[in-house]
This record gives C-alpha cells, structure tokens and sequence, in this order.
C-alpha cells in the first residue's frame, strides 16, 4: 500500500522513517513515534490474543491521552474498527452505542470505572480494560496486558477497504447515528488536511477537541500525516491553551469557535507569546463575523474555517488572509463564507426537487467524495436517506456558492424557521444580534405561533456588566434584517446549554416550548 491506503500506514510510516521524532507530547512528557508504535503493536498483539479478528470493534470511553492515541493506532494498524464514545453522554446514550456497535473490548478511565461496571453488566460479550496500571476483578488493567506482548507488527494487517472508525454523530439533531469511516477514505483525508494546513515535519499542532469527535481525529491524523507533533490536552481549559500555545511554539491551533472567543477575552492574553501561529483553524459550528474580526485584529489573519460534519471525511476550506489583506468588500463578505471545495471533494446546492440552485440561491448542500463515510453502522435505510445513487451526500444544511465556489452555510434544515410562510434562517438572526455590542452569545430558535406557524426566539447572554433591553436589541435586529426576521421574543440568559464538543444544544432550547410537540419543519 502507498501511505494513501491506509491509517496504519501514517504512523509506521514516521516509524520507519524517523522513530525518534515526537509523536504526541502530553502534560509536559514526549512520547516518540518508535514508543508510540511500538506499544501500539504490543496492544494490537494483546487483542489479537484475546481472539479479536479484523473488523472486531473496539470501544473507547475516555478523555484524551496517549493510550487513547495507542489504542487508536492499533486499531488503525491491525484493521480493528474504533469505536469512540463521547464521555459525556448519559449512561442510556452509552449503552445505545455499546450495543448498537457490539464491541469485543471497551478501554476506559479510571474516572468511569463506576460507568463501566453498570454497563457491562447488560454486556458480557465485552472484556472492559481500564487504563493504568491497576486491574480490579472485572477489568483487566491496560499496561498489564501490553507488558510482555511483542512489540512487533500483528499477525493481521487493515485493508483500505476496511472499516476505520465508527464515529457517532453529535447527536444535534436526533439520537446520535454511526458513521463508518473507511481506512482508505480518512487516509486520504488526512492528507488532504495536511495539505491544506500545510504542515510540516517541524510544526507542532496543538489538540484540545476531544479525540471521540471527528474533527480532534482530523487533526490528529493530519499531524501525523505531516510527521509533526501533536500537543494534546486532556480537556479544554483555555489558560492552559494560551500557556502551551507559548511553551510549545505551536504553528497550528484547532479550536472551537467559542475557544476562540475565550481566548481572545483572557485578560492577560498579551502577556503571552504567540508569534510562532501561523493558523487557527475552527470548525463546527458558525463563528461570527464580528468576532473572526475581532479575532484577526488581534492574531492576523490566520483563521481557516473548515465545514464537514462526522459522514464527511472530506470538507471545505477557507483562509481568512486570502481575503482580509486586500479587502475589497466582496472579499471581506467572504469571512462568513466555509470557503471552497478542498481537493478530493466536490460540492453542490440543490432544490428540495433536486435540480442544482443557481449562484447565490440557497439549497441543501451536497459532497461527493470519496472521503465521505460508507454508511451509517446498522442503519441502512439511514444510510439509503443520506447518500444518494451517485454517491453524493446529503448533509443536511442550508447553503448556497456564490460566483466563485465559495460556500456560505445559512443553517440546517431542521433549524430553518418558516414564519408566515417566509423562510428564516436563525443563523442570520444571530449574526444581527451578535452586532450588538452588550452581546456576548447568541441563539436563535423558532418556536409555536398560532398565526404565523412559528415565530422567532432569540436567547441572549450579555457581557459582563453590560445592559440592553428586550425592546432595543429588537430594535437593533431591525437594523441589519428584514422585519419579519427579527425576533419577537428575547429571553435573556446566563449561559447558553451546550454539547459535548461545545456546540449550542439548540434541542434543549427548544424543549420548553416545544414540549412533546413535534416540529413540521424537516
Ligand atoms: P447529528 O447529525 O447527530 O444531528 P451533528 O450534525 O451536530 O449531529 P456533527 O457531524 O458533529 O454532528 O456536525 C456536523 C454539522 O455541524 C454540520 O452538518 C453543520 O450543520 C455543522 N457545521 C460544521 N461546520 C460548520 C461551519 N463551518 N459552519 C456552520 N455549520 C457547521
Ligand atoms: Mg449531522
């Protein structure tokens, strides 16, 4: 196989070439490219043992840490399918995916050893190994079972055909889903992340997602991809993140836009020494206009804005630079734009019909690619629902290119709001009230309304201290937006509910108007 073909295949490749170089440093230790091969063979040894086979699923309930990234390369190495679980869901949304996925094997933290044995109970298929070096009755211990295990490749190999990855989806709109992404497909993808990042051997990438999401996983596969470092953190803490992006010289952040907001309020950022940045990248969600300027004011403009979600290995890409430099005011519009097609992907909007929307009509946005997943894990007519007869990808989201193949996502389907017979998305209701300057977060929802169907409701936390009344921010939306779009409702909060991976859980906001009620919009 070329280095294209398979996962396994970016790590031994840095094996081969250069074992000595860093692979992921945490907490203040590096571990090189030969440590981390080499426990990843004895790991993969150690399952092989067990009587696990290609394409036998292994679990994973942890936060980040170099086993999580040895037991991914084992995985990626020996054709064992991941299975990566988001630690904070509740104990019934883990134990939907333990038997959705049906894994041989669940590696786990100490942290969640309470979790596990309430899990495992309905699961006796599954052997449960904490990390560590302790071991009770029920669980096996982690480096117990790699000690003595040979620390060369395993007797079984992936394929590029093979299954990588099962990734769960956010769960932002429904009950999580499978995704099956390929060897081949985020071997490719790695690449092509790398490329677009243009890392190199001497960069270090900073990690602080969580390496269960998809995004963590593209970063750190594009590390590697390049033969750079990754900085990982255990878990999100932004003075941490503003210290190591110094003590590391990190090139490269991967931040969640929210992170980049918290960033740029740390009181004592200028006390710190970035100047070895040479790009943030954010993906995920939406980061406002107002606040990516706010943000290029202070670091230049080194912003990169990805679109993708988990059943896309491929994605799209933007850099702020090409755009701000010169600053023509189309070209500053394009700030809010997810950028272009990045290589491997093609991209179209579409009518509910299926025919392709013309320049700057919006439509659901379609990838095709062969980076996109195989499908969703034990959910065919999902699958079916999302990928059509000629391979392309229904995302579910609102966008629309204009002239020069730059994609603008408005919002998702599901959160499109129709008032009146109007379409609106709540994304642009958010960016008029993120222009307002007492606004710190913002979120826009459609609620029940007996005489337009649904109407607009805006959440709103304010800066510290500073004070705006229902009726003037009102006002103020009227100012940036057509009238029917403003909101008729604002509640103001204390902090917005959020996922996992720190995305506004507009479900929970939802629920108190909505109650059991179920929303026509679909
Ligand atoms: P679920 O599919 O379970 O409802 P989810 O869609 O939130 O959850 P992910 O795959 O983690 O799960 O997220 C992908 C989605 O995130 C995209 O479909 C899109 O709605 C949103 N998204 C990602 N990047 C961007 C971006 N740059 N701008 C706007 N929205 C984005
Ligand atoms: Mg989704």
């Amino acid at each position: 196989f070329s280095h294209m073909d398979t996962v396994g295949e970016l790590i031994e490749r840095n094996y081969r070439l250069r074992p000595d170089a860093g692979a992921v440093t945490f907490e203040g230790k590096t571990q090189t490219f030969r440590a981390l091969t080499e426990r990843a063979f004895q790991l993969a040894n150690a399952f092989h043992a067990m009587g696990l086979r290609r394409q036998d699923r292994v679990a994973v309930l942890a936060q980040n840490s170099p086993q999580y990234v040895e037991v991914y390369a084992a995985c990626e190495i020996a054709g064992f399918i991941t299975v990566t679980i988001n630690y904070r869901l509740a104990p019934g949304e883990m134990a939907f995916i333990l038997k959705d996925a049906s894994p041989s094997v669940l590696v786990f933290d100490p942290d969640y050893a309470e979790v596990v044995a309430k899990l495992s109970a309905d699961l006796p298929g599954m052997q449960c190994i904490m990390i560590g070096a302790a071991g009770t009755g029920a669980f096996l211990s982690y480096e117990a079972l790699l000690q003595g295990k040979p620390a060369v490749p395993p007797p079984i190999a992936s394929r590029p055909d093979d299954i990588a990855y099962l990734i769960y989806t956010s769960g932002t709109t429904g009950r999580p889903k499978g995704t099956m992404l390929g060897q081949a497909a985020m071997a490719q993808s790695a690449v092509a992340h790398a490329w677009e990042k243009e890392h190199r051997e001497s960069d270090r990438v900073l990690a602080v997602m969580p390496l269960y999401h998809v995004g963590a996983k593209y970063t750190q596969n594009s590390t590697h991809a390049a033969g750079a470092e990754l900085v990982l953190h255990r878990s999100y803490n932004i003075e941490k993140v503003a210290a190591d992006l110094q003590t590391y010289k990190i090139s490269s952040a991967h931040l969640a836009p929210i992170m980049v907001q918290d960033l740029l309020n740390l009181p004592n950022l200028k006390d710190y020494d970035h100047s070895a940045l040479r790009l943030i990248n954010y993906a995920s969600g939406p980061m406002s206009v107002a606040l990516l300027e706010k943000a290029i004011a202070t670091y230049g403009p080194l912003f990169m804005q990805h679109y993708g979600m988990t059943e896309s290995g491929g994605t799209t890409a933007l850099l702020a630079h090409d755009h701000v430099v010169t600053g023509p005011p189309e070209a500053v519009r394009r700030l809010a734009s997810a950028g272009r097609a990045s290589p491997g992907t093609r991209i179209k909007v579409v009518r509910s019909e299926g025919s392709e929307c013309d320049v700057e009509e919006a439509g659901e946005v379609l990838m095709l690619s062969r980076m996109n997943m195989s499908g969703y894990w034990n959910n065919h007519a999902a699958t079916l629902a999302a990928i059509d007869e000629d391979g392309w990808l229904h995302t579910g989201d609102i966008g629309y290119m204009d002239a020069a193949g730059y994609l603008f996502i408005s919002d998702r389907k599901k959160d499109m709001i129709i008032s009146g017979g109007e379409n609106i998305y709540p994304r642009e209701v958010e960016e008029a009230i993120y222009r307002h300057e007492a606004v710190a977060e913002a979120a826009v929802i459609g609620v029940p309304d007996p005489r337009w169907g649904e109407a607009v409701k805006a959440f709103v936390v304010l800066k510290a201290g500073a004070m705006v009344s229902e009726g003037d921010l009102i006002e103020h939306c009227r100012a940036h937006i057509a009238s029917y779009k403003k909101p008729k409702q604002v509640v103001f909060v204390a902090a917005l509910p959020r996922l996992a991976n720190h995305k506004i859980d507009k479900k929970e906001l939802r629920k108190e108007d909505w109650g059991g009620l179920q929303r026509s919009v679909n």
